[in-house]
């Protein structure tokens, strides 16, 4: 019998990397998506395969899925600042309400669960590199607090089903990923930079591009993710890249790797913008045997190669998702 795994956020970025992956691996793959940010191209190339289901499912709604089930693969959730901004409540909802459902599914199935968390529960880090045992810097009322918030509760109530129900529970701090699939005009800033440049635009960094990130490649996150899950180990682990770049220097970069003529133009600091950002992976390197292994410059080739495919009609349009409709709730 084929093992059973439930991915939530199934059509978006990170969600249809790890189907892609489950379903190499041999497994039973049940998607699920509200499609709020999710995007069914993603994982259109899956629909014709007998081992992969779709439900198009909100999860801050009660879950149910039929029969057996022995993984679930939590990654159901808005994931950029913009998208905070214009979702705050459905951010909140699915990380809080639906994370809560989830557990309970799994309770329910006895399946073992893996919550995606994220490097955004260090807030604006005050110590550099970020381990697990640093509690973080969040500011609970400004923008981005939505998420992170929603995301540490997510942590809290998901050690509480493992300590009180005795659930297996596994839980990943994801650092920036990128690669192919990123939502063009989600804001981030490596789809930000590829589509300017695509479309002719100056590249936009914000405050004096001092800031720093450290971008994980998604094959690399995916090992990583596939590795936690199938571990013993309960408490978060970073996964994510530890090569640290500033947000400037990125922006050259991307101007040479897609030799537009544009230039670079500063655009104001967004509130709460994380000054610096690097993965301390110790404990990735020490319980899963993981670290990742593509450079940023073989990543960035490929992601680019992706953005390049893209209709003239997609690098125009300004923004593909219509959120109006959810704003209601
Ligand atoms: N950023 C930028 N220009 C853009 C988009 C983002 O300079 O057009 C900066 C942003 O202020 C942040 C960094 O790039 O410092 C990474 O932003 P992203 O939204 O990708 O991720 P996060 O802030 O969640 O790490």
């Amino acid at each position: 019998m084929k093992k059973k795994v439930l991915i939530t956020g199934a059509a978006g970025f990170l969600g249809s990397h790890l189907c892609d992956k489950f379903i190499d691996e041999g497994f039973k793959v049940i998607a699920m998506d509200n499609l709020i940010t999710g995007d069914l191209k993603n994982i259109e190339h899956l629909f014709k395969l007998e081992n992969f289901e779709f439900y198009h499912h909100d999860v801050t709604k009660f879950v149910h899925v039929p029969g057996d089930v022995d993984y679930i693969l939590h990654f159901a959730s808005p994931a950029s600042p913009i998208d905070y901004l214009k979702i705050p409540i459905q951010t909140l909802k699915v990380g809080s309400l639906g994370t809560h459902n989830l557990l309970g599914l799994a309770k329910e199935k006895n399946a073992r669960i893996l919550i995606a968390s994220t490097s955004e529960v260090y807030g604006d880090p005050l110590v550099h590199p970020q381990s697990e045992d640093y509690f973080g810097n969040v500011n609970t009322i400004g923008p981005r607090g939505v998420y992170d918030e929603a995301k540490r509760f997510q942590e809290s109530i998901t050690m509480a089903y493992h300590r009180f129900h005795n659930l297996d529970t596994r839980i990943a701090r994801i650092f920036n990923t990128y690669g192919p699939r990123m939502r063009l005009n989600d804001g981030r800033v490596i789809p930000a930079f590829i589509g300017q440049a695509l479309r002719g635009e100056d590249l936009t960094v914000f405050g004096d591009g001092m800031q720093t990130r450290s971008f994980c490649y998604v094959d690399d996150q995916v090992d990583g993710l596939y590795k936690l899950l199938l571990s013993d180990y309960t408490y978060p682990v970073n996964i994510g890249n530890p090569e640290e770049i500033t947000i400037l220097d990125f922006a050259k970069e991307i101007i040479k790797l897609t030799g537009t003529k544009q230039k670079i133009v500063f655009k104001p600091l967004p509130q709460d913008d994380p000054m610096q950002r690097e993965p301390d992976i110790t404990k990735a390197r020490e319980v899963l045997g993981w670290e990742p292994k593509v450079e940023r410059e073989e990543g960035m080739k490929k992601t680019f190669e992706y953005f390049k495919g893209l209709t003239k009609e997609d690098l125009f349009k300004s923004e593909h998702k219509d959120f109006s409709k959810h704003n209601r709730r």
